[in-house]
């Protein structure tokens, strides 16, 4: 059985956004962006998934084994299986033409056919036309004659009550039209995916939006090391199209923008702020936002994760769990700051304790500060919903949040060093430089995150009692910088 294949499903994808990034991937690896530490959370997500899904198909059996990369064997395997007559065969590989497939389940019920690839998204997604079109294509061509083909993917209305229900969860997608229809285009970029692999030179291809479309691509660290630091492609709230319509005529550092350039009112203030060092600083209204702030005021911040797979009664896919807070605390502006927080033992449910000390933390009168209020609030929400008996009290600390990042979204107060950004990690280093995430173990909250999630698998309590260092750190510093900012605002 040949399988000297030059295409899978997953090169074909890379084909389909970009040629060079097929030919790169193919012979020049080693110019691959290093991995980015948040993708090990988004494949860990995926296999937990299918692996989830494939309890909706009892009795399935495994042909390609995912330990050991050997697709001539997967194939043989697939095939010997499907002559046994096995009904349900999960990671089912075929080959055709030099094209290898993995479907994730393949099943023949009541004298039918079907295929099924999952999904850990919530909906089904563009790019998943060409991932199942591509994979029908091969199989057709290697005989199977399939009655459905569909996505299946979370169900984002799903709440968990108890046990799991599967067939509640996934919601599946029949994509066999769309296939079929796509079939004749499949067999031509497959084609010219050949052709630019059989190419002695890398594809002369320039930046372009299909760049992080429809996923992020791991080359521009090469493609795009022409690009200045602050260029075009920086500038806040300015569309795509525009960014690479600029580039294209060489303009490409802000700098060069030209004067004349169409540009929104937040763009322009980031560039006017680049480009001639313009500051805002909006006095009045800053004053009054000062002013109002009713003390004892509190700084909040949560740490969150959040699963795809429901693990409470009460969550849906990628609920947000907080599993962490930070509070500072101050009776009045030049009064003493304290600080307490809470941060959850890993493998539990977290939330009513958590909810317990924040209630207990937070008791009124006196504004509670947040950056980003409308997560927090929602934070507040879903535990409102969770846990109903606590709803009263949840209620009013929701009514108390107050919106740190309001005077920097709304361009009060803008500093060229923000970079047209008014997130925390851009304001706090322009107001307040001697303060840095630098030091930190932990300095974003896609990596506390991740060190929530390590915490329930590491057994060496020496590790253990670091990560909870970290993680409380990380946190605390978070709302130590609201302190810092409210400051700053306060001295204008
Ligand atoms: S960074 Fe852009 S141009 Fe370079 S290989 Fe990737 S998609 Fe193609």
């Amino acid at each position: 059985m040949e399988t000297n294949h030059i295409l899978s499903k997953t090169t074909f994808l890379r084909s389909v956004q970009c040629h060079k990034s097929l030919y790169l991937n193919r012979y020049k690896p080693e110019l691959r962006d290093p991995p980015d530490p948040s993708q090990e959370a988004v494949f860990r997500t995926g296999k937990e998934v299918h692996v989830l899904a494939r309890e909706l198909f009892p009795g399935g059996v495994i042909a390609s084994k995912e330990d050991s990369y050997d697709p001539k064997t997967w194939v043989q395997r697939t095939h010997a299986l499907l002559k046994e007559g096995v009904e349900v065969l999960f990671e089912a590989a075929f080959e055709h033409d030099q094209v290898l497939v993995i479907v994730d389940i393949l099943e023949r019920v009541g004298g039918k056919r079907k295929a099924y690839e999952v999904k850990s998204s919530t909906s089904v997604k563009d790019p998943y036309d060409w991932d199942v079109a591509i994979q029908y294509h091969v199989l057709k061509e290697t005989g199977i004659k399939l009655d459905d083909f569909s996505i299946l993917h979370l169900n984002k209305e799903y709440v968990r009550h108890g046990s799991l229900d599967l067939g509640i969860l996934f919601i599946g997608v029949s994509m066999l039209e769309l296939a079929r229809e796509m079939e004749p285009e499949v067999s031509s970029r497959i084609r010219e995916a050949k052709a630019f692999l059989s190419a002695s030179l890398v594809p002369e291809i320039d930046i372009g939006p299909y760049c992080d479309e429809p996923y992020a691509c791991d080359f521009m660290g090469y493609c795009w090391c022409h690009v200045p630091e602050y260029s075009v492609f920086t500038v806040a709230r300015m569309k795509k199209v525009h960014k690479f319509e600029l580039y294209r005529a060489g303009q490409v550092d802000i700098q060069d923008i030209p004067e004349d350039f169409p540009l929104n009112e937040t763009s322009r203030v980031h560039v006017e702020g680049h480009k001639y060092g313009r500051s805002i600083i909006d006095l009045g209204v800053i004053h009054d936002f000062v002013d109002s702030l009713k003390y004892p005021l509190y700084y909040l911040d949560f740490e969150t994760f959040n699963p795809a797979i429901p693990p409470f009664d009460g969550t849906k896919p990628y609920s947000q769990i907080p599993f962490q807070y930070s509070l500072h605390r101050k009776t009045t502006p030049q009064g003493e700051l304290t600080h307490t927080g809470y941060l959850a033992e890993a493998g539990v449910d977290p939330r009513i304790p958590l909810l317990e000390s924040l209630l207990r933390d937070t008791p009124p009168p006196g504004d509670i500060l947040a950056y980003n209020r409308p997560f927090e609030a929602r934070i507040l929400k879903d535990l409102t919903e969770a846990f109903p008996e606590f709803a009263p009290e949840l209620e009013d600390r929701s009514s108390r949040l107050v919106d740190l990042m309001l005077p920097f979204q709304k361009r009060y107060c803008y500093l060229p060093e923000m970079h047209g950004s008014y997130s925390i990690k851009a304001v706090l280093p322009a107001l307040v430089p001697e303060l840095s995430y630098d030091a930190l173990e932990i300095s974003e909250g896609t990596q506390a995150m991740e060190a929530y999630y390590q915490l329930g698998v590491e057994t060496n309590p020496t590790r253990i009692e670091e990560i909870r260092s970290d993680l409380w750190e990380y946190c605390k510093f978070d709302t130590l910088a609201m302190v810092r900012i409210l400051e700053k605002l306060e001295t204008l």
